[in-house]
């Protein structure tokens, strides 16, 4: 995860049972106790982007400062560590999107469920429909979604996104799910007057605050097989979207096969995976202001965010 305690700096933390393990912190304490301290963090990553990106070494730190903080969590007064800025209670920090600032756009999936794509009148697509939504878009969970004065249409889509670890181009099926680093949770909020009204499908998926995205990032390790897992959306705790990845037209390894034809991806592109169905346009119900959205994906959490006037 990516977290901030009080006026801090973000910083990439782990969830052990209640705590977050402050994992720069941990591994500069490793550092220390064997006389192999480098300056400033221990030479970890500053960010989870930078992390990714360091590939298989930085996650061996991660995964070493995580087991060491596992220890101390078990053994020790969570109030001794957090003094010791090593790990702190879960309820005290804030969580912020796990990437926070890609590096460029966010890749998306349109109408990669057959049930979303009958609801919104479209044919079942026989090629993967990609689009983008920037970078500036994203926001964290429990950050406020703005229905700007624009919108008439404001409309959810709960989707799994998967985030790239090891980049590379022309990436084949068989191969693709080792290039992903972990999965989270994006919410593709939506303007669908905008999108209707621009033709092409970005505009009105580009608002400030329209890409919402966490709680978490789950790594691929602990999710084998991203077409297994239960999708859901509430609105005010009304269930709207529930579902199963086991329906996508295309699965994501083909999602990135595809995409990486001829198109390097790089360590920290995410490619979310489409919506199914559900969706506030299928019925005329779109989201107003004071409106609480709770997008949830088996294995990895709950992304809750409410709508505020503009
Ligand atoms: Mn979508």
């Amino acid at each position: 995860m990516t977290f901030r305690r009080g006026r801090g700096q973000a910083t990439v933390g782990a969830v052990w049972h209640e705590a977050v393990l402050h994992l720069g912190g941990l591994a500069r304490d490793l550092a220390a106790q064997r006389g192999t301290m480098r300056r400033g963090r221990g030479g970890f990553p500053r960010s989870l982007l930078e992390l990714i990106q360091g590939g298989e070494g930085a996650l061996a730190l991660a995964r070493e400062a995580w087991e060491y903080g596992r220890g101390l969590v078990d053994q020790q007064a969570l109030d001794e560590l957090a003094r010791r800025k090593l790990a702190y209670p879960l309820k005290r920090v804030r969580l912020l999107a796990p990437i926070p600032a890609p590096g460029r756009n966010v890749f998306c999936l349109g109408r990669n469920y057959a049930d979303h794509a009958a609801e919104r009148g479209a044919a079942v697509p026989e090629h993967p429909v990609y689009f983008t939504k920037p970078a500036t878009a994203v926001v964290g969970p429990g950050d406020p979604v703005v229905h700007h004065a624009v919108t008439r249409e404001l409309d959810y889509e709960v989707e799994l996104a998967a985030v790239i670890g090891r980049g590379g181009r022309d990436i084949e099926r068989a191969q693709a799910l080792g290039h992903v680093f972990g999965y989270t949770v994006i919410n593709d909020v939506t303007a669908r007057d905008l999108q209707k009204r621009h033709t092409q499908w970005f505009k009105g998926k580009s608002l400030d605050t329209f890409c919402p995205m966490g709680p978490v990032l789950v790594t691929a390790d602990e999710i084998p097989d991203p077409q297994a897992l239960a999708i859901a959306l509430r609105v005010n705790g009304q269930v709207r979207q529930s579902s199963h990845t086991s329906k996508m037209i295309f699965p994501v390894a083909e999602c990135i096969e595809v995409l990486s034809r001829a198109m390097t991806l790089l360590p920290g592109d995410i490619i979310a995976t489409g919506t199914p169905d559900g969706v506030g346009a299928a019925t005329g119900t779109f989201l107003k202001a004071g409106d609480r959205m709770e997008a949830e994906v088996e294995r990895i959490g709950v992304l809750a965010n409410k709508v505020v006037a503009p």
